[in-house]
């Protein structure tokens, strides 16, 4: 990954934003930036260097995780520790003061009182927001290699739930079957927690595996994904348990030709309210539209849900790198409903379906 040019491109955002340094306190977006994958960690970028400051816990991952990044290991808390060390370096540095951005966002109101305890007559502290998440829109080509084996692997995971989706089985069993699979084939983790939800429970968006049993009739909503070397992969299949009734496969057909609709409607300089849009006039043509209640996809990388969100109202133009997911549904409260969704990375003329696979209507 390429770590450096990473942090290049964010100290000229720096500049632009009159910023001297970036206080990066997200876990993610130091990732990112350096490749450090602990759990506590701060990344102060100065324009001429960046250090990660983290405890003892971590010494020896950091010092194999982390490039273009010095390492320091401290005892107090790593977030006081940089503004700590951004003081005396002001300090030290003349009268110039130092003005330093931070993510807030994700800072406590507590951490953002003890960072002005800690901050130096020198430091002045600039609230600042997703400079990182921009950037991380746009994937580079090895980051869409490591989604696309993410992508892949998830999509196995369907495999080991249909296995098992049988009348009578929990909805539990069923995700636990996915997620074994999932870590037997060297994912780090589920980048989500299983949705399974069958029955009357499909018509809950996030209808989370529970204890329920699969009925012998009706749709069971499969959404999953696996983290692979900190990439998460994200989709959804709808199964039909029994024999579908006409309007199930109606319905079905409609959500299907919505989300096709979405996807060729994604390439570089469409907004993603057109997507969006695309997406919604399918389902109003099939008069479903008013039981599609919510986005048509969001941004997937080191998060699950990251930018851009793929909505009515949002402006984000599409860029090639950008990776999103595509997954209309609907849903009919105390009935069933239907979500099928894909990861589509933009390309320089239009979009590829990362793993295509079939998505026509299975019956079980
Ligand atoms: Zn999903
Ligand atoms: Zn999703």
């Amino acid at each position: 990954m390429d770590y450096s040019g990473r942090q290049q491109r964010l100290r000229e955002d720096l500049r632009r934003h009159r910023l001297d340094a970036l206080l990066v306190t997200h876990l993610p977006n130091i990732r990112y930036l350096c490749g450090f994958s602990g759990s506590s960690g701060a990344l102060l970028v100065l324009t001429d260097s960046s250090t990660l400051f983290t405890d003892g816990r971590y010494t020896q991952q950091a010092s194999a995780e982390v490039r273009a990044a010095k390492v320091k290991i401290v005892r107090n808390s790593p977030l006081i520790a940089a503004m700590e060390w951004l003081g005396r370096k002001a300090l030290s540095g003349g009268t110039k003061s130092h003005v330093v951005g931070i993510e807030a966002q994700y800072l406590t109101v507590a951490a953002r009182r003890s960072l002005s305890e800690a901050q130096s007559k020198r430091v002045r502290i600039k609230e600042t927001a997703a400079l990182v998440e921009r950037a991380r829109m746009i994937k580079d080509a090895d980051e869409i290699q490591v989604i696309r084996s993410a992508v892949e692997h998830g999509a196995a995971l369907f495999e080991a739930a249909l296995q098992v989706l049988r009348p009578g089985v929990r909805e539990v069993e069923v995700a636990a079957e996915m997620e074994y699979a999932a870590r037997k084939g060297g994912a780090e983790g589920m980048s989500f927690e299983t949705i399974i939800a069958s029955g009357e429970r499909s018509a809950l968006p996030h209808g989370r595996a529970s204890e329920a049993t699969v009925a012998a009739r009706g749709f069971v909503v499969c959404d999953f994904g696996v983290i692979l070397h900190g990439y998460c992969s994200d989709r959804t299949r709808t199964v039909y348990m029994g024999a579908a009734t006409g309007e199930a496969r109606r319905v079905y057909a409609a959500v299907l030709a919505s989300q096709q609709a979405a996807i060729a409607a994604v390439r570089p300089g469409a907004s993603v309210s057109q997507v969006d849009g695309a997406a919604r006039k399918v389902l109003k043509q099939h008069g479903l539209a008013q039981y599609f209640t919510h986005s048509t996809g969001h941004g997937v990388g080191l998060e699950i849900h990251e930018a851009p969100r793929v909505a009515q109202g949002q402006q984000e133009i599409l860029r090639p790198g950008m990776v999103i997911t595509i997954e209309p549904g609907v849903y009919l409260p105390g009935k069933w409903g239907v979500r099928i969704e894909d990861m589509v990375v933009v390309t320089e003329h239009g979009c590829e379906v990362l793993t295509p696979t079939q998505k026509e209507l299975i019956v079980i």
